[in-house]
């Protein structure tokens, strides 16, 4: 038995398991509890038929977060991780054909601009400067530190006010781009976290300048490689990784979190407990006999919840070579297809779509001569009244033949392998609040101190790490809420 401190920490996303590594290296004796078969959470691996599935996951973006992980362990993350920048970083296709290829060479993107309006190259460089501003005050002075004080917001207002963080994501860039084509291509980023472009604030208009500054890459072997990656960090600190091991309550004592109860009955001790479960169901399912003041029940009931995805993971018994690694197909309708997928909550009769190439980059996540991929489409979560038990197969077999009329020709002949992801799972696999793919919205009123806390504000040593707490979802927020835990967990004893 280790006399170190011990610390828990409920679930293996990369909220987890970054937050196992910083534990591991304050000398924490650390147990990561998965109630999965394998570690990841949305980063889970599927492996059927020769092909690699990435289930989430896949634009690694901010590869230096990862790399800080690597170092705490004195180690060199390029020794375990083969990262890849890609270039461009996505193909954006229009309803009638036409494309764009984004990249970060500011000159490429110049030309790919005027080819649309030429008048708003102009309007690009005024929006990059808008978007650094968000940058150095969102990702240098947000993301890192706990929103655990009213204050800490006061002192940052200024500068956002500055920096026009009241307006949405679209509304900044309607202010410098009038091309209604180039409008879309520079807002859609909040949807990569699971937000509305028209409602998100406009600090997430710094994922651009993020991408620009440093890059959009891939992992060789997959987003999986990494999950491997960091779990072996774990696992030479000295940690453990416990898969099929689900947790049913957080123990607290005298108003501190001291253990858990699994489901099977077993009970674990320990000194602090970090969840990296959704933030709405660490409240509401593993702290559901401890009376809570802040975040209630209804509270969580009341709160805004992410769009969810409806994914359909794909392998084909060809290449399709011209197709890109990362390619998103904007329809027809842009504004009211968000609406009626965030606030209408109905699955509409069109979609845009994110299409996932890997074996672009790497061959070896499919069988020879053959393509993996995955298709994704932004839906409403379960507060829609959707019923995917009877939709799902109709959903993928309209998405199979648009793909088969556009970018994949005769793709209905050439299937091997197939499997879908529906808001349920997101539910009943990840125990998602609503389904949803991104937990909380990203909007003003969700956003820094109005998030749940990184540090319990109802259980004493209880920290929330992951997607539904500050910073918020994708994969730099949620690394970024693991690197919180430095400024609030103290070193083990
Ligand atoms: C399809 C898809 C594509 C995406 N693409 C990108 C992308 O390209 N780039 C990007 O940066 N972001 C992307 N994202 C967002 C990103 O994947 C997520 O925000 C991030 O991975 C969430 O990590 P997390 O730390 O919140 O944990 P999660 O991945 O949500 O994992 C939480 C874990 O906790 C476990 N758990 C829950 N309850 C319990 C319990 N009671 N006991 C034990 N374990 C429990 C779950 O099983 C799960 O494994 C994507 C998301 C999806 C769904």
């Amino acid at each position: 038995m280790s006399s170190r401190a011990k610390a828990i920490v409920i679930g293996s996303g990369f909220g987890g398991l970054a937050a196992a590594v910083r534990l591991g290296a304050k000398g924490y004796d650390v147990t990561v509890l998965e109630k999965l078969d394998a570690p990841g959470g949305r980063a889970y691996v599927y492996r059927q038929d020769g092909f690699v599935f990435d289930a989430g996951p896949t634009i690694v973006t901010a590869p230096f977060l990862l790399e800080e992980l690597w170092t705490l362990c004195g180690r060199d993350m390029s020794d375990d991780i083969d990262l890849r920048e890609l270039s461009p970083y996505y193909t954006i296709r229009f309803d009638d054909g036409s494309h764009f290829d984004y990249s970060g060479d500011d000159e490429a993107m110049k030309r790919e601009i005027a080819r649309f309006n030429p008048a708003d190259v102009e309007g690009y460089e005024r929006f990059l400067k808008a978007s650094a501003k968000l940058y150095d005050i969102g990702f240098d002075q947000l993301l890192h530190v706990s929103f655990d004080s009213i204050g800490k917001m006061f002192k940052v207002l200024p500068k956002l006010v500055d920096a026009q963080f009241y307006r949405s994501v679209h509304g900044l860039v309607s202010r410098y781009i009038k091309d209604p084509k180039l409008r879309r291509v520079f807002s859609f980023h909040p949807l990569l976290i699971g937000g509305n472009p028209f409602s998100a604030t406009a600090v997430y208009a710094l994922i651009a300048q993020l991408e620009r500054k440093h890059g959009v890459h891939f992992a060789m072997g997959g987003t999986g490689a990494l999950v491997t990656g960091l779990t072996g960090l774990i696992e030479s600190q000295g940690g453990q990784i416990r898969c099929n091991a689900p947790v049913r309550q957080i123990i607290v004592e005298n108003g501190a979190a001291r253990g858990v109860a699994l489901e099977n009955g077993e009970i674990l001790k320990s000194d602090l407990v970090v969840s990296n479960a959704d933030s709405a169901a660490t409240y509401k399912r593993l702290l559901s006999d401890h009376k809570r003041k802040r975040w209630t029940d209804s509270k969580l009931d009341r709160a805004r919840y992410s769009m969810s995805l409806f994914v359909w993971y794909f392998g084909t018994d060809r290449r399709y070579d011209d197709v890109p690694h990362h390619m998103i197909m904007l329809g027809d309708r842009y504004k009211a297809l968000l609406d009626d997928i965030f606030a209408k909550k109905i699955l509409a009769d069109d979609y845009s779509l994110y299409l996932h190439r890997p074996t672009a980059t790497d061959t070896s996540l499919a069988p020879e001569g053959c393509d993996a991929f995955y298709v994704l489409s932004p839906v409403p979560n379960l507060d829609g009244n959707v019923d995917w038990e009877e939709q799902a197969e109709r959903y993928r077999a309209r998405i199979a033949s648009t793909l088969s009329q556009t970018v994949l020709p005769d793709l209905k002949n050439h299937i091997v392998t197939s499997r879908l992801l529906t808001p349920i799972d997101f539910r009943e696999r990840l125990f998602s609040e609503r389904g949803a793919a991104f937990g909380l919205e990203p909007v003003l009123t969700q956003t820094a101190w109005f998030r749940p806390h990184n540090s319990s504000e109802d259980v004493d040593d209880l920290y929330i790490v992951g997607a539904g707490t500050h910073p918020g979802a994708g994969l730099p927020g949620v690394i970024s809420s693991a690197k919180v835990l430095d400024e609030l967990v103290p070193d083990a004893s």
